[in-house]
């Protein structure tokens, strides 16, 4: 399962860099992202921490519109250490996963405030010193910021190296990620850290893909092994250092789930079944009213600095018991709005409109969503959290999740 053989390495590495050369795409992180730009102008901002960051569960395309924007707005590590929370949040609005943002600008904040201006440079310091930083953001950064001979090792990367060394055990377990931070550490190329680490991830992203992998057209796939494989059928009865299937091996298919040959290169990798997202219900109330010049205006309340979609706006809302009865729902509601309105608040005047559905990373969530036209204005106490009356385009321009956006 390992690659021992210098020779190959070698070969593994001049053929996937210049691959890379000729088939990369044109992405706006790669333009700034290489060795030079962060290395000479040490306060910019380096292009690969922000764009890996936005990457973390979210496609390419998804991000690009949004790193332009972070990176025209904050190019310097001083600029995005000044920046409010309200801002990252309002500007990473609809990208998910919103502690990512906050922890970005957290860790400029230290950079500046902590570390003379000075980014760490090597994935160790990184990831010890930057909130937010884990061990592939700091591999990313230390490689392609820095020049670093480092690996890293993403789904991408997983992907790509159980192939190439038909490595079947539970690739999300910790024995093998760390056999494959090893690999990827051994097969860095020395000269271009940055390069071939990019280049692994590119192959996964775009041609060794989950489910249907273009082996014909892959760069290494005179090295991988799964591809040999499914060419020539099972390997030979005797055990040699290529087949270690038999007697237990640590990195192999379990014994349970051998090869299956309908599947092909794609037997690789394996994970173990995906614990079920946790079910919540919340109620959620639109309360709307007329504003001065007779346009729609509605409430939005700010949620707590920490846990879940922290310091973003939402309209009032109120997590449910399980199984509670639609009539029980509403009078619950009512009571909270009650309370944190002072307004005499009915359960009959709840309007219910709908349930909106809305999958976090770990959770699967319902909002019941329920509407309140209010004449007048109401005063509400500002011990409370904070909210605010916003008209629907001042409500798209705030730090909303796309849940919220679902729910109006
Ligand atoms: Fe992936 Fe196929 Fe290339 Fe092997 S030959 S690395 S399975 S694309």
């Amino acid at each position: 399962h390992l690659f021992s053989d210098p020779a190959e390495i070698e070969a593994l590495r001049g053929n996937l860099l210049a691959w890379y050369d000729r088939c990369k795409r044109a992405l706006p992180w790669r333009t700034l992202g290489g060795i030079g730009a962060s290395t000479l102008i040490p306060a910019l901002l380096p292009a690969v921490w922000v764009s890996e960051i936005m990457l973390q569960q979210t496609q390419v395309a998804t991000v690009i519109d949004y790193y332009n924007r972070w990176m025209q707005k904050w190019p310097t590590l001083q600029a995005l250490a000044q920046a409010s929370l309200e801002e990252v949040n309002e500007l990473w609005a609809g990208l998910g996963y919103y502690s990512r943002g906050k922890r970005l600008q957290e860790a400029a904040r230290k950079v500046v405030s902590e570390l003379a201006g000075q980014m760490p440079r090597t994935a160790e310091d990184l990831q010890k010193l930057l909130p937010g930083v884990g061990r592939y953001t700091a591999g990313a950064i230390a490689s392609i910021s820095y020049g670093q001979a480092t690996g890293v090792v993403d789904g991408n990367v997983i992907r790509v190296l159980c192939r190439l060394r038909c490595i079947g055990a539970d690739s999300s377990s910790p024995a093998v990620i760390d056999r494959l931070w090893d690999m990827a550490n051994a097969l860095v190329d020395r000269s271009r850290p940055g390069d071939f680490n990019q280049a692994l991830m590119e192959l996964g992203a775009t041609v060794c893909v989950p489910k249907a992998p273009l082996c014909r057209e892959c760069p290494v796939k005179q090295h991988c092994r799964a591809q040999r494989r499914k060419l020539f059928g099972k390997p030979t009865p005797v055990p040699d250092v290529e087949d270690c299937g038999v007697g237990g091996c640590p990195l192999c298919p379990p014994a349970a789930e051998p090869w299956d040959s309908s599947l092909g290169v794609t037997n690789f990798p394996r994970k173990a079944a995906k614990k079920q997202p946790r079910v919540a219900r919340t109620a959620t109330c639109v309360l709307e009213r007329r504003g001065c010049h007779g346009t729609l205006e509605y409430l939005i309340v700010q949620r707590p600095s920490s846990g879940l979609l922290a310091g973003l706006w939402e309209f009032p809302s109120l997590p449910l018991a399980e199984g509670l009865q639609e009539e029980k729902q509403r009078e619950v509601l009512a009571d909270h709005l009650r309370a944190w309105t002072g307004w005499p608040v009915v359960a009959g005047g709840l309007r219910f409109i709908g349930e909106v559905v809305h999958i976090f990373s770990h959770i699967h969530q319902t909002y019941v969503v329920y509407s309140l036209p209010l004449d007048g204005d109401v005063t509400l106490d500002s011990a409370l959290s904070p909210s605010r009356w916003v008209t629907q385009e001042e409500f798209h321009a705030s730090a909303v999740s796309t849940a919220m956006k679902k729910v109006l």
